[in-house]
């Protein structure tokens, strides 16, 4: 059953390269490099940092001076979160801001994910004024594991009617869907290379005029004081050569999503048993999050890799373990969550590797658990 070419719909956890990103990465590999030196190889390499700025900042919506380039979503997440004493968050959010803050207090989410406006509402007018410069709202604007979209612009009023400053982690969002982050009331955003096509190890905090970011690491002056360290060039250029592309490409996601619902339609009626998590909210169009009863997602996730379909189970975890999800957890899902896996399309996924999906799919869920 194994396929000649394995499928791969993990891309929530990475993207393969873009050829985009391949050739601005070779073109920026080989001459001295420092951005920050005067003589024409400095300025050269000065040169390919501002063009991917540029690029980053068009698939953004923002100017090019908002965007700081970090180590990737991790680090533009700690950073932000290390400006602020006190952190409003939600349930649902990416390790690197659920663990970055002491002083954390998290917003529930309802059944389909979605944070409760509500208890966000209660939690804001409990802040006193004195407090409210130093106290930031972090609310991710899509989920990795579900693709639940939260209202974003009814955070962004909340926030910006009660005067505190808002980030959200936009690392799933961004590239498949327009974002426009000049236009909008939140002060800060995360953004990550490695999920839009660009390699590992690179992303970017947008930073609104007038936000507060001061450089976590102690060093030179790089990033307009707000990132010391030499820039890593051939990972930035990476980062604009994908971002370039993928301004080309946010329509194959709404494309995607036709793709998505058919095959989850076909595993609803074709086989009792099964839950997509955050179906009756906005999601991405390239995230399915689906439980079938009687099959562990881990032993699940095994069976399709060896029938040539790459997925994971819950939230993928750095150590290669699957940790029960948090995410799954707060929406209530209790045991289901140990049977939910993820299907995630990305720039390179086409609408027959989501046939192949839902074939091999019932073929699994067939056999005894
Ligand atoms: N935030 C979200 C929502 C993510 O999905 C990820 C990566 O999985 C990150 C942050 C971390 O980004 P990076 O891998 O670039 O550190």
């Amino acid at each position: 059953m194994m396929r000649k070419t394995p499928i791969y719909l993990d891309n929530n956890a990475t993207t393969p390269l873009r050829a985009a990103a391949i050739t601005a990465m070779q073109d920026a590999m080989g001459p001295p490099a420092n951005p920050s030196s005067v003589h024409g190889f400095g300025r050269n390499a000065r040169l390919i940092v501002e063009t991917a700025r540029t690029a980053v900042a068009m698939l953004a919506g923002c100017r090019a001076t908002d965007v700081v380039f970090t180590s990737g979503g991790t680090e533009a997440n700690n950073l932000v979160m290390a400006q602020y004493d006190h952190v409003i968050t939600s349930a649902i959010e990416h390790d690197s801001v659920r663990h970055a803050h002491q002083n954390c207090h998290q917003i529930a989410v309802d059944e389909n994910g979605v944070v409760d406006l509500d208890m966000l509402a209660t939690v804001i007018s409990g802040i006193d004024d004195a407090a409210k410069p130093r106290t930031l709202i972090s609310i991710m604007a899509a989920n990795n594991e579900t693709g639940v979209i939260q209202p974003m612009d009814d955070i962004a009023a909340m926030a910006e009617s009660a005067n505190i400053a808002l980030h959200s982690d936009m690392v799933q969002i961004f590239g498949k869907l327009h974002i426009n982050f000049a236009a909008s009331n939140i002060s800060y955003a995360s953004l990550s290379a490695h999920k839009i096509g660009g390699p590992s190890g690179v992303g970017a905090l947008l930073v609104r005029p007038g936000c507060r970011l001061s450089s976590l690491l102690r060093g030179g002056g790089q990033e307009q004081g707000r990132r010391a360290g030499t820039e890593n060039l051939v990972g930035i250029a990476g980062f604009g050569g994908a971002a370039d592309d993928a301004l080309g490409d946010i329509g194959h996601y709404q494309t995607m999503a036709k793709w998505r619902d058919t095959f989850e339609s076909r595993m609803l009626e074709q086989r009792s048993g099964v839950e997509v998590f955050g179906r009756a909210a906005p999601r991405l169009g390239n995230t399915s999050c689906i439980a079938a009863s009687g099959k562990a997602a881990e032993t699940m996730v095994m069976a399709f890799d060896i029938a040539g379909v790459a997925i994971s189970a819950g939230s993928a975890c750095s150590s290669g373990k699957v940790k029960p999800s948090h995410v799954l957890e707060s929406m209530g899902a209790g045991p289901r969550a140990g049977e939910a896996i993820r299907i995630s399309g990305g720039w390179a996924t086409t609408k027959s590797d989501f046939e192949t999906l839902a074939d091999v799919f019932l073929q699994l869920y067939k056999q005894p658990a």
